[in-house]
Parts: structure tokens; sequence; C-alpha cells
């Protein structure tokens, strides 16, 4: 049985009924797609993904707000639930496609900015992976004993999978991967920088938006030494004052990658809350610095027939599909792309 089929016969179970206390429920979402786009890498909805989601919250009396926000709200103690938005890594597809549909019905989110990308202007490792393989003048690869076929974009995507784990890596080895496999692939240009400019990035903070931090290169924090994760973490609140005239009070970590150094440099550059990628709500007495959040991908949103189904996807919002992915071993795994 395929996981949609199951995912959609487990959403007709009854679920528990939760407790009344206080809840917030941070999302966690990367790009977003206009309709149409094919890329190799798919990391996030396409827009009438988007749209309906927003539009489903609506109808709950649940339209997000900012991370901030959630979490001023949950220190009242009063009962009840809030969703948070988040979108990480802080590509230009948030200012152009979700700005808008955002504003349309009062939501609000939080966007975590990769700063030191945004200023090189440099793609992501993963975006540069995709481009490699995208590019590729050769029709295979041999690669660490296994053959990767190359010929169409279904081989390249199943090769930028089989490729991903290999650069969980230190930045220097990384980009010394990186480039070994370049000169394989016979491409030499860089990848183009997909993230948004400073000036899309004021443009969120001018509409009300929250802009938090999440790392000058998006590194897998857990890799590197206690200097470079403060330096990592601290420059990219730094970064962000500087160019944006405001000081973020979250960070988010990359990929969910942290350990108790992260949380030490976190709390010294001045972060008031950081989020992870754990799937779970937020009580008052959450840890302020490992904030749970919880993806909600298009995958987990559409039926059977491919359409976007409300009740499959606030199952997943609430947590009904958590129990089913530990069985299955499918949980996002800490430190995976984006
Ligand atoms: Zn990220």
């Amino acid at each position: 049985m395929s996981g949609r089929t199951v995912r959609w016969l487990a959403s007709l179970l009854p679920r528990p009924a939760r407790d009344a206390g206080p809840a917030l429920i941070i999302i966690r979402h990367h790009r977003v797609y206009a309709a149409g786009a094919r890329p190799l890498y798919r990391l996030g909805v396409g827009v009438e993904v988007l749209r309906a989601q927003l539009a489903a919250l609506a109808r709950r009396g649940l339209t997000p707000v900012t991370v901030s926000e959630g979490l001023e709200w949950l220190a009242g103690g009063r009962p009840g639930r809030r969703v948070a938005l988040s979108f990480d890594d802080g590509y230009a597809d948030n200012v152009r496609l979700a700005l808008p549909l955002l504003t349309a019905v009062g939501a609000r989110a939080t966007f975590f900015l990769t700063a030191g990308l945004i200023e090189e202007r440099r793609a992501p490792w993963w975006d540069q992976l995709a481009h490699q393989l995208a590019t590729a003048r050769v029709r295979r690869l041999e690669h660490e004993g296994a053959v990767h076929d190359l010929a169409d974009a279904a081989g390249r995507a199943r090769a930028l999978r089989a490729l991903m784990p290999g650069l969980r890596a230190t930045p220097a080895a990384q980009r010394e991967r990186l480039e070994r496999l370049a000169e394989r692939l016979g491409v030499d240009g860089a990848a183009p920088c997909e993230l948004a400019s400073w000036e899309e990035c004021r443009t969120l903070a001018a509409a009300g938006m929250e802009v938090g931090a999440h790392t000058l290169t998006h590194p897998f924090l857990t890799l590197l030494s206690a200097p470079e994760q403060s330096a990592e973490i601290a420059d990219s609140f730094a970064l962000i004052e500087r160019r944006l005239v405001l000081r973020p009070r979250g960070l988010a970590y990359p990929g969910g990658d942290h350990d108790a150094t992260s949380l030490a440099a976190a709390r010294a550059a001045g972060a008031a809350w950081a989020v992870t990628t754990r799937a779970g709500e937020n009580r008052p007495d959450t840890p302020p610095l490992e904030l749970r959040r919880r993806g909600w991908s298009e995958g987990a949103c559409l039926g059977p027939g491919g359409r976007f189904s409300v009740r499959l996807a606030m199952t997943e919002l609430e947590g009904g599909f958590d129990g089913l992915r530990a069985r299955r071993g499918r949980g996002t795994p800490v430190g995976s792309p984006g």
C-alpha cells in the first residue's frame, strides 16, 4: 500500500482528544513554486497548495502569526491553540509568491534568512548539487562504487537523492566534494543564487513579517567547533541587523542540526528562541531554544487523486501522522537539506 493511501486511511480514524491547555503549532516551510515548476530537487510547496493551506487554516480561525507572536500568546497561558508559519533559507520565491498570499488573508510568518549566502549571492550546497546534475555533460556517473544514470530528469533526481548524504560534511570537505563532482560531471558554472536580495528581505519586514536568522552559510552546525558555531550564529544576527536595521529575535538551526554548543551559541548571540525540525507542538514549558515545528509538505496534503484534501492537511498539521511516520522510520532526518 502506498504511503499516500495509508495516510488517507489513517486520516479517517478517530484521534484521541487533545487537552485544552495552550499549544502552538509552528509550520516549517521552505520554497514556494510557481504552478508547473519542475525543479530537480523540490524543497517546498506549490503556490496553489500554500493558498489552499492558508484557506484551510482561516476557516478554522487559525490564520497564522509569526513565531514571536505565537510565543507571546503561548506565554499568556490561555487555553486553545495557535498556528505560526515559518519559511527557512530566505528564497526569493517567498517574497514573490508567498508574501502576496499571506497579506491577502491577513496572515503573518517568520522568514529565516541564510544571511551570509544572501550577502555573497551564493547558492546553498543542495542547489549547487542539483545544478551540477541538471547541467551534467555526462550521461552516467560512477561514484563510490555506485553507477548513476543521468540520461533523463528522473535519473538525475535519483542521483541527487543518492549523493546528498555524502555532502553532510564540514564546509571545507563539502566544498572539496562538490568541486570533485563538478569535474567528473564536466560542469564549471556556479549555480544561480535563488535566495532573496536584501532589498526583497526589506519588503518582508515592511509588510509586517518577522525576520529570523538561519546562520551565515547553512552549515551542519554539529560538525563545527564551538567558535565556528558561534561565528555562524552571532554573525548572521549581526549581518541581518546591519542590512535590515532590525535585530532578529529568533534562529532556525539549519536542517535542524544542533547540539548543546549550538544552544549556548544561540543564547550568546541574544536569541530569545530557536526552532528545530523536531515534530511536535509547543507548550508553555517547551524549552525556548528547542522549539518544535511541523513540516506541512505537499505530499502530506494531497489525496489519492492528487487533489488538495483539507482532512489530510489538517490531520498532518495536528500530528495525526507522527506515530505512523515514527513506525515507518520516516521522520524528518536531522540535518537533511534545507
Ligand atoms: Zn535551511
